[in-house]
């Protein structure tokens, strides 16, 4: 089936937005991800038709809205292909998900033991374990980034140790768009005895992603940046682990009894589901999964590559550009300066010619220091992004160039 992406772009009544009377270029889809109209008006149909709160009426509407939330759950279970829909946790989004692992799997940890990261993670993916090192002295082991924005998995191999408890690792750079080895690097944790939490965040727009395949432990990510709405995120968390793990959050829904003697909580998943959640949100995010599904995901990922190639060599052919992150096999994301051009500067000129790209240190600081940066110019696809768009961005880098560099 042929990709009409701009049948698709119909769908995004954002797309036809102006910007300095320009006509709005969005790049900026790894930031968050615009959304069509049939995921707005599924949140629409649970304002208008059954807003009532959840798992707790008797009354029909409650019913409902209990029904359409949990239906999301069951279809995120299919989607990531998990085992139960006990497993499948509604948060806030990546940054809760990791939260809620490093609060409740990080009781587990003792004075000592260490947890290992990469220098690309997301901040959602450091200051969890920073704060829980606060608590406990947890020694963080960093694998570095090759100079092509890879990791070195030799590295990575040899800062496991017996106090060794935990791996937290992007599958995808959200700055370098680099795909890491992320089944090689859980079936290692596993030979070590170590479990394993993916952040997700910038994998599952992009990539089919199988929870029993890959046999990760936690695997976080967020509605938002995948076309649906804000403010809804899914941990999903070994069965097993879930278990055993004390709640994230006390208060409703979560528990099972109450008394001031003794408090039991609730069955999984709604153990780590504290008071009420974003069911008008979670039942549109639904809406989101079928619109990806019905367009396929690896069409996706074939049509942002192809966005991705072209437009990197194009970019390449600018003399004083600097691109950070080439690995092979990367996802649709471009950092790069322009010469020696301040980031924000850059973002700014392009924002005057109608082109959105995000600016900055992209919450990767760490990564920016070993980079020896303090920030880049952003640029990334999405499923409605075209070639002329990609022909906009590169037309307005020229432009602006003399200006910069
Ligand atoms: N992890 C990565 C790799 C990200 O790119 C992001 C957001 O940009 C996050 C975590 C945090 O996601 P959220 O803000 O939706 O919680």
């Amino acid at each position: 089936m042929r990709y009409d992406v701009e049948a698709l772009r119909r769908d995004f009544p954002i797309l036809d937005r102006t910007v300095y009377g320009k006509p709005l270029v969005y790049l900026d889809n790894t930031a968050t991800s615009q959304t069509p109209r049939v995921v707005v008006e599924a949140i629409e149909n649970m304002y208008f038709n059954h807003k009532a709160n959840v798992h707790r009426g008797v009354f029909s509407i409650s019913q409902e809205a209990t029904d359409m939330m949990e239906a999301t759950r069951g279809k995120v279970c299919s989607y990531i292909n998990a085992a139960s829909p006990s497993e499948i946790i509604f948060t806030r989004g990546t940054t809760e998900g990791i939260n809620l692992v490093a609060s409740s799997f990080g009781s587990f940890m003792e004075n000592g033991d260490e947890i290992i990261l990469t220098a690309m993670e997301h901040h959602a993916n450091i200051v969890p374990w920073q704060l829980l090192g606060s608590r406990k002295r947890i020694g963080l082991r960093v694998v570095p980034v090759r100079p092509d924005g890879s990791l070195d998995l030799d590295q990575y191999r040899n800062l496991f140790s017996e106090r060794t408890r935990l791996v937290a690792v992007c599958h995808v750079s959200n700055v370098l768009g680099t795909v890491n080895p992320i089944q090689e690097m859980v079936d290692y944790a596993h030979s070590m005895g170590v479990p394993v939490l993916v952040d997700g965040a910038q994998a599952v727009p992009h990539m089919t992603i199988d929870m029993q395949a890959l046999d990760a432990d936690f695997y976080a990510f967020s509605s938002h940046k995948m076309y649906g709405p804000a403010g809804v995120g899914i941990l999903y968390g070994k069965e097993r682990w879930l278990e055993k793990m004390p709640p994230y959050q006390g208060g409703g829904e979560m528990i099972s009894h109450v008394s001031f003697k003794k408090t039991t909580y609730a069955e999984l998943p709604f153990k780590f589901e504290a008071g009420t959640p974003d069911f008008v949100d979670i039942a549109a995010f639904s809406a989101c999964l079928d619109y990806i599904s019905a367009i396929g995901i690896d069409a996706i990922e074939a049509h942002e590559r192809e966005l991705l190639e072209w437009t990197t060599a194009e970019m390449e052919k600018i003399p004083g550009m600097r691109i950070f992150g080439t690995a092979p096999g990367k996802c649709a994301v471009i950092s790069f300066l322009m010469g020696d051009a301040h980031h924000y500067d850059t973002g700014m000129l392009l924002d005057k010619l109608g082109i959105a790209v995000r600016t900055g240190h992209h919450c990767a600081q760490p990564l920016m220091e070993a980079l020896g940066i303090e920030g880049t110019v952003r640029a990334s696809f999405g499923l409605y992004n075209t070639k002329a768009e990609a022909e906009a961005f590169i037309a307005a880098l020229h432009r602006i160039a003399p200006m910069l560099m």
